[in-house]
């Protein structure tokens, strides 16, 4: 099968497309062939070595994606040649502690594509059979790739560590990103006037398209002053952060006396400064959050099914032009998702 792999650490270049063993799946294992392959900008991290998780070269990336049945192993049930599915990202152990209190995205041994197995910039995944999902017919396998992680993300951030309630104000950094964009529909789901911030205009018009009530481009405008104006000067209730750097401080200042800010990622800088006196002289509670569990993700997948959550697919490539794809990605130009049809 063709498969796109990483032989060494570094730029684009280092995306080869390779002619690899198909894999066969055992005991309890289905085969998927592959349709498509959402981006990840975790992908670009693994790619140049800043992930902080160890690959062994060459390697696959891709960490969600979604295809067709293609074969399965012994044992398997529910699951036929042909049957459309898509295939949860990360799989829990089902045994360690945080399985048993149904907090799997905590799981002390799950495995997750791209890291501790090949990943979807393949023709061919052979995937346990539990991690293995029907994806109804009015669900494309772009939008399924698309919509996993970062719906699943922005739903755990919002609703599960965030715990909005109708009525609040929720400010979401980078309206364009993809958990950006995941994070404006789920709030405005959930009943929550939303403030957002972007770099340009067009992509704060596609977040209006979305549901964002206000837009703040962060630059020509200040992010904290703008969330502070656009609510009475109150402050807003909760912040959806997940850029870092100096987006981190200035969401932050933007909250009200016992809001809380939900972080889940860093590219714009992984280490930030934290001023303690405002933080508890204002009781800002600041949290960590991660993907979602596997109810979360079911849950999720099912609302997209439903035409209630919207993945956008910004661009799809072929598998052979992965390296454009990871352009794309660096270069901040897309609103949504990016992926690969293989
Ligand atoms: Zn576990």
């Amino acid at each position: 099968m063709k498969a796109v792999r990483v032989h060494r650490h570094g730029g684009r270049e280092v995306l080869r497309l390779d002619e690899v063993p198909d894999p066969v799946p055992a005991d309890g294992e289905v085969l998927v062939r592959v349709r498509s392959c959402a981006l990840n900008h975790f992908d670009v991290d693994l790619r140049e070595n800043v992930s902080r998780w160890p690959i062994s070269l060459p390697w696959t990336l891709g960490i969600e994606f979604a295809g067709d049945v293609a074969g399965v192993g012994a044992g398997v049930e529910g699951l036929a040649e042909g049957d459309r599915v898509w295939v949860l990202h990360e799989i829990p152990c089902l045994e360690c502690e945080y399985c048993l209190a149904d907090q799997d995205n905590l799981c002390l041994a799950a495995r997750m594509w791209s890291v501790q197995m090949p990943g979807g910039y393949a023709e061919y995944v052979a995937a346990p059979a539990r991690a293995v999902f029907p994806l109804p017919d009015a669900v494309s396998y772009d939008v399924a790739a698309a919509g996993q992680i970062v719906f699943t993300t922005a739903w755990h951030m919002l609703i599960t560590r965030g715990k909005v309630r109708a009525g609040e104000t929720v400010l979401v950094s980078a309206a364009g990103s993809g958990v950006g964009h995941a994070a404006i529909q789920i709030a405005k789901l959930a009943g929550a006037t939303v403030i957002t911030t972007a770099g340009s205009d067009a992509k704060l018009a596609a977040a209006r398209e979305d549901g964002a009530d206000h837009v703040v481009n962060y630059r020509r405008e200040n992010v904290t002053e703008r969330a502070l104006e656009l609510n009475g000067g109150r402050g807003v209730d909760l912040v959806i952060e997940h850029v870092g750097g100096e987006q981190f401080g200035a969401c932050l200042a933007a909250l009200r006396k016992d809001g809380r800010l939900v972080a889940c990622g860093g590219h714009a800088g992984e280490v930030v400064d934290l001023d303690i006196i405002p933080l508890f002289r204002n009781e800002w509670q600041v949290i960590g959050s991660r993907t979602g569990t596997t109810r979360e993700i079911r849950l999720v997948m099912d609302l997209i099914a439903q035409g209630k959550l919207r993945p956008r697919v910004h661009a799809a490539l072929p598998l052979a032009e992965a390296a454009e794809a990871h352009r794309i990605l660096e270069g901040r130009e897309h609103f949504g998702k990016v992926v690969l049809n293989t």
